[in-house]
């Protein structure tokens, strides 16, 4: 048996960043930026009024002011004179501020009769304009690797990139294991349960940033196992699900060796998920999951999302942990490192009363994870514990 720290590195060892590929900037969102992008403009391109009002001079603002409204600078359409002396040119947001202008008195100042315009408040300091170049400049980059978000890709909008270098997606095969299992919306026979943790993995690799082909469930059998790695051929990773203890159906260690599967470990010390596989499988990297739910799913986090962000090129580390207060007591930990499911609240984090690995239920009521060293000793209410969110 291995710790968790030296299996996360040798599944580092089995991936390796992915090559890019030109997405269109509408379906860039989530996808890892490949290369630096590079604005081309400056924005705003112009001086920008920021308010509705009127431009003017400013050496000549002071209340009861009183100018000819000469024109109008809308959105889209600029004024084409300059302002002289004595003159305002009526503007609305994001117009160009008018030659011979460098102030905006806001509408809510003024007074207006026909083409004269009185400041009629104090107008204060304000210029309510936005030089040009004040968001962005030509030049300015985005640097990669990053992962886009809505406001990255509004950015990248402005900045007229329409097509956007980003990682390919990491492919994923998952292969769920066990004559018990059928899928969601089947009807089970009396023995049967649904394949769950498939999809909850499917939900959280691809929120990571892979696409995921989840295989027909393979059952317990060589052949059909055999089957399903066949069909997960071409894949950057293969997730096996289950038959990966040391039952008289768990087949996933056999029929990968003999698919000349490269073992890189098999167990780690660690609650849930002591029986967690990993190594080459010719082209591809494999993973074998504990089947249930819970270990899987806590394996998911710890080792598949990170193996995910190393192919896209954004960081080979595990999510820092972060630090919380406990809210209630825990006992003496084990020989493993345990992640316990817990709940953090206002309060602090207190750990779920029931630690069983088959307790979805628990899982999703849960939104973090508590890490235990080995043999940790118990612990009170208000000493400080680690935890990873999810
Ligand atoms: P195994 O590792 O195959 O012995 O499975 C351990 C436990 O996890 C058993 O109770 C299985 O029924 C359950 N299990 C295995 N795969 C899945 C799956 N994809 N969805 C839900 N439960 C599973
Ligand atoms: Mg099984």
């Amino acid at each position: 048996m291995i710790s968790v720290e030296d299996a996360r590195a040798l599944l580092f060892k089995l991936v390796s960043p992915l090559p890019s590929e030109t997405v269109s900037l509408a379906d860039s969102a989530g996808r890892c930026l490949a290369a630096d992008v590079v604005a081309t403009r400056d924005q705003p391109p112009f001086a920008a009024s920021s308010m509705d009002g009127y431009a003017v001079k400013a050496a000549e603002v002071e209340l009861h002011a009183m100018f000819k409204v000469v024109g109008e600078a809308a959105a889209g359409r600029r004024f084409q004179g300059t302002v002289g002396p004595g003159q305002a040119v009526r503007i609305f947001t994001g117009a160009p501020v008018p030659d011979g202008a460098d102030f905006v008195v806001i509408q809510e100042d003024t007074d207006r009769r026909g083409d004269l315009l009185t400041i009629a408040d104090e107008p204060g300091e304000k210029t309510n304009i936005r030089p040009a170049g004040v968001d962005f400049k030509s030049g300015t980059k985005m640097c990669a690797p990053k992962q886009l978000q809505p406001e990255d890709v509004a950015l990248m909008a402005a900045m007229n990139i329409a097509e956007v270098p980003v990682a390919r997606k990491p492919v994923v095969a998952l292969i769920s294991t066990g004559d018990e299992l059928v899928m969601p919306g089947e009807i089970p026979g009396p023995d049967q349960i649904i394949a769950s943790n498939t999809f909850g993995l499917k939900a959280l690799l691809e929120k990571t940033g892979a696409h995921v082909r989840v295989l027909p469930i393979a059952r317990d059998t060589q052949s059909s196992l055999e089957t399903a790695f066949g069909l997960a051929e071409g894949a950057d990773l293969v997730v096996t699900i289950g038959g990966a203890s040391v039952g008289d159906y768990d087949l996933v260690s056999d029929v990968s060796s003999n698919l000349g599967m490269e073992r890189a470990f098999y167990k780690i010390r660690m609650r849930p998920g002591k029986p967690l596989m990993a190594g080459r499988l010719g082209q591809s990297a494999m993973v074998g999951l504990p089947g249930n739910p819970v270990s899987a799913m806590v394996c998911g986090y710890l080792f598949l999302v990170p193996m995910i962000r190393r192919m896209l090129g954004i960081g080979e580390v595990l999510q820092p942990f972060r630090t919380a207060k406990l809210a209630a007591d825990i006992s003496q930990n084990g020989p493993r490192e345990h992640y316990m499911r817990a709940v953090l609240d206002h309060e602090g984090i207190r750990a779920c009363d029931d630690q069983d690995s088959s307790l979805l239920s628990v899982l999703a009521q849960a939104n973090a994870l508590l890490l235990r060293q080995p043999h940790d000793p118990a612990r009170s209410a208000g000493d400080e514990v680690q935890y990873l969110p999810i």
